[in-house]
């Protein structure tokens, strides 16, 4: 079993990267992909926690704006994590995270929903990410919501007014720039209509002129019919196609791999880096 997309405590997930790594063993996972969120720092210790015949894809979920606005997950794996260009591009990313949270935060507090840049702070874990899911759950502590999940279908959504965009690549820069550091760029869940606006069709061509490798089609966000209309698209345009779970531990429902990828298309993935660069014990 072949998962290429789960998150750690070095962002929005809630296990460990070593605890990450043990759950796709319990998982009897095959291939694991770890993808925080603008950082590779939990790849040391994914890596050390490596055992038996599980494979580690080390990556990194990038976080994009189209120039209409639309916010876009681009899946980076296999690069070379000290790539200049790329922790650049990564630290701008997390540091301009920081404004748009405290924008978030007044935004909510003129409208009388009380939380302090403090509250999200003392939620995240040190060094992670900061994110939305970080906001939901200060505001569970205060008692003002249930669960991330609520936060998400109400006051933290992308169409909330209190939703604020950080600064972040085009996908079509993260893409070169993932590609320049010899990985492989896959567009995650680029049809989840649920989270906001979406792409369509005529979105990927640009991404494929940049060098995406793959779209990411089996996706718990995903419907039926968006799963066949994106098979449809990746069929057209030569692109890998992926299935994957976006496990966060108990910060979402999702089961590390409640959906997977076929070995003959990682394989393709893979051969599409510049090294091989999957880390076996
Ligand atoms: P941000 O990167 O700060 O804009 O926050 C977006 C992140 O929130 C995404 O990476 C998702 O993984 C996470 N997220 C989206 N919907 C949910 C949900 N319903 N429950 C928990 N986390 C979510
Ligand atoms: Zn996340
Ligand atoms: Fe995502
Ligand atoms: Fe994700």
């Amino acid at each position: 079993m072949i998962d290429l997309h789960a998150h750690s405590t070095c962002s929005d997930g809630t296990d460990s990267p070593r605890a990450l790594v043990n759950q796709a063993l319990i998982q009897g996972l095959t291939v694991l992909a770890i993808t925080d969120h603008d950082t590779v720092d939990g790849w040391d210790e994914a890596r050390s926690a490596l055992r038996l015949n599980l494979e580690l894809v080390l990556g990194a979920e990038i976080s994009c704006l189209t120039s209409s606005g639309t916010s876009v997950h681009m899946l980076g794996l296999l690069f070379d994590g000290d790539n200049s260009d790329m922790r650049v591009m990564l630290e701008e990313t997390r540091d301009s995270r920081i404004p748009r949270m405290i924008k978030m935060i007044q935004l909510l507090n003129a409208a009388d929903i009380t939380v302090t840049m403090d509250d999200v702070i003392a939620a995240k874990p040190v060094g992670a990410t900061l994110g939305r899911p970080h906001l939901a759950d200060a505001l569970v502590k205060l008692g003002l919501i249930k669960s991330r999940d609520e936060a998400f279908q109400g006051l933290l959504n992308n169409d909330s007014p209190y939703y604020v965009s950080h600064l972040a690549p085009t996908p079509e820069e993260a893409i070169k720039h993932i590609r320049k550091a010899g990985g492989v760029a896959v567009i995650a869940h680029a049809f989840a209509s649920l989270r906001g606006r979406i792409l369509s069709a005529e979105d990927f061509e640009p991404m494929v002129q940049a060098g995406l490798n793959g779209i990411e089609v089996d996706h718990r966000d995903h419907s039926g019919l968006e799963r066949a209309e994106l098979r449809s698209i990746a069929h057209n345009l030569g692109l890998v196609i992926t299935g994957s779970s976006d496990y966060h531990g108990t910060g979402k429902l999702n089961v590390l791999g409640e959906n997977t990828t076929h070995r003959e298309e990682w394989e393709k993935l893979e051969s599409f880096a510049n090294e091989r660069r999957v880390v076996r014990s």
